[in-house]
């Protein structure tokens, strides 16, 4: 590239390479419009090479002994920690987050990254001892060779973290496609995962967008892929690795619901609603996006309101920022283009964050928390994930009339509720169709010695992306059944049963 912008590069075989396309889309900081970098769309030939070099990795790094793999690991999350600050201010210019927002982001996958330097106490197989006589049975979690991921905008280091640290703790090399509009914090932790001592080749970066992520689905080579973004690309993800015969994970989209009873402890509850719906600027997979009250709580709305007016909207940099910008002027259309839409269909707008007013940021894509009360089921703000700061408002008249909301709802992601009952969360727990559910807990997104478990529309594939899930989505488990005979054994006959004798 020429010019003072600098180019995002790819990572083959242990190098970091100028694209030869034709074919660049800037890097933008959401807050300022400036161009930050350039990125790639990487042409066919260099997703093969990129696939090739973890072909020709994966024969070596297979053998490689399982404490070799964890050490990397344990040097992995050290440089990330000495590098926090550094990977949080990269994040925070091309995504829009706030500091400290961003500092999370790259801690839930550094979690990720300790839990693979504990690889050796995850991979382990199962023995049955005398399964018949003289027989043992024993199992072997084998990596399965090159596997693939592909990473959405909104947690460009968590979610990359989600992927390559497992994949290549269990033994796999791997070939990682990030997102196109935020790649450089995701190169950033690729560097340090190079000099923690991940080999030339273990680790492959491509970019780019359908054409390469459909390379990617229909390579022969690759056996696994694991995509987090939208429910669309994601399905189409799905459906096409799978008919070219892979094992394909696909963590979608959202529309997680709270219910807030009448016995919940109100300052408590609301702080944590307005916190899981307009942090991140609402960009989050688990962001709470609607929220039902049941019963009495109905007359909270206006404290709902004073609490979301009361939080601060500027550039992620900005000291006291408590959410960011819109990751980028199309997400900005598109959020204030559903606002629009809910007014138009009848919800009544209850705070109004569009157009806010950001010293100091005027061409930001900034939407500050914005609220509809009287949502009903078939409005689009409901049908649609906003990935927006914007919070819809519905009211139930009974706790089992708020679960069947959510139960009607396709997606599965998270959810929560609020209350000081045991029984009633127990019954919540029991009741409700969701793979993740907070108990007063806004976002119950489970660390990492849990796995991630959103369900129905929000997830493709059985196996989460991390904890003991993902040790089984990475490994192909084979069985080995064995007899060894005494050198004097004697009076065998032949058998020609299926029982083993
Ligand atoms: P996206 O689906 O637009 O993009 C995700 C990835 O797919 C990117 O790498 C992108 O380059 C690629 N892509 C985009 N269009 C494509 C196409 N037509 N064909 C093939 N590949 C394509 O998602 P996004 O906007 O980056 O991320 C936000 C979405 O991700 C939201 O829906 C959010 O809920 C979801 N998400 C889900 C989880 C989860 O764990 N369930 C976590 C984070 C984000």
């Amino acid at each position: 590239m020429t010019g003072s912008i600098p180019s995002v590069k790819l990572l083959i075989g242990g190098e970091f390479v100028e694209s030869t396309t034709q074919d660049w889309r800037d890097v933008v900081n959401p807050a300022t419009q400036e161009v930050l970098a350039r990125v790639p769309f990487a042409t066919a030939a260099e997703v093969d090479r990129a696939v090739a070099s973890a072909a020709e990795a994966f024969k070596t790094w297979r053998k490689t002994p399982i404490g070799a793999r964890a050490r990397i690991f344990l040097r992995y999350q050290q440089l990330i920690r000495e590098h926090m600050k550094e990977l949080a201010a990269i994040l925070t210019a091309e995504q829009g987050k706030t500091l400290p927002d961003a500092e999370g982001d790259v801690f839930r996958g550094l979690e990720v990254v300790e839990h693979a330097a504990g690889i050796g106490n995850l991979q382990l197989g199962e023995l049955a001892n005398n399964v018949a006589s003289g027989v043992d049975t024993y199992t072997l979690l084998q990596p399965l060779g090159v596997c693939a991921g592909i990473t959405p905008f909104n947690f460009p280091a968590m979610i990359p973290l989600w992927m390559f640290p497992m994949a290549i703790a269990t033994g796999n090399t791997f070939v990682l496609k990030p997102s196109e509009q935020d790649p450089m914090v995701t190169m950033r932790l690729c560097e340090l995962a190079l000099e923690a001592g991940v080999p030339p080749g273990v680790l492959n970066v491509v970019h780019g967008g359908p054409d390469v992520v459909n390379a990617l689905c229909d390579h022969p080579v690759i056996k696994a892929v694991s995509f987090v973004g939208s429910t669309r690309v994601g399905t189409h993800v799905y459906n096409r690795a799978s008919a070219a015969g892979k094992r394909v994970q696909c963590m979608m989209g959202a529309k997680n619901h709270a219910i807030v009873l009448p016995d919940a402890h109100k300052e408590q509850s609301l702080n944590a609603i307005a916190g899981a719906a307009f942090g991140a600027a609402g960009q989050r997979c688990m962001a709470l996006s609607v929220v039902v009250l049941v019963g009495e709580a109905q007359q909270w709305i206006p404290d709902l309101v004073a609490k979301a007016k009361s939080l601060k909207i500027s550039a992620g940099t900005e000291p006291g920022a408590d959410l960011g910008p819109l990751v980028s002027c199309a997400a900005l259309d598109r959020v204030s283009g559903l606002i629009e839409r809910g007014v138009a269909e009848g919800a009544t707008l209850e705070l109004d964050g569009r157009n806010p007013q950001v010293a100091g940021f005027d061409k930001g894509n900034f939407v500050a928390p914005t609220i509809f009360s009287g949502v009903k089921a078939e409005m689009s703000i409901y049908q649609e994930e906003i990935f927006g700061p914007v919070l819809c408002v519905m009211s139930a008249a009974t706790m089992d009339e708020a679960i069947a909301l959510i139960n009607a709802n396709p997606n599965g992601n998270g959810t929560a509720i609020f209350t000081r009952s045991g029984a009633a969360a127990r019954h919540f727990q029991e009741e409700i169709d969701i793979g993740q559910v907070g108990i007063n807990v806004p976002i119950p997104v489970p660390v990492p010695m849990f796995s991630f478990t959103g369900s129905r529309a929000s997830k493709l594939g059985d196996l989460g992306p991390y904890g003991k899930q993902v040790v089984q989505f990475y490994t192909q488990t084979k069985t080995v059944t064995e007899r060894w005979f005494d050198e004097d054994a004697v009076g065998s006959t032949v058998n020609t049963t299926i029982n083993l004798k």
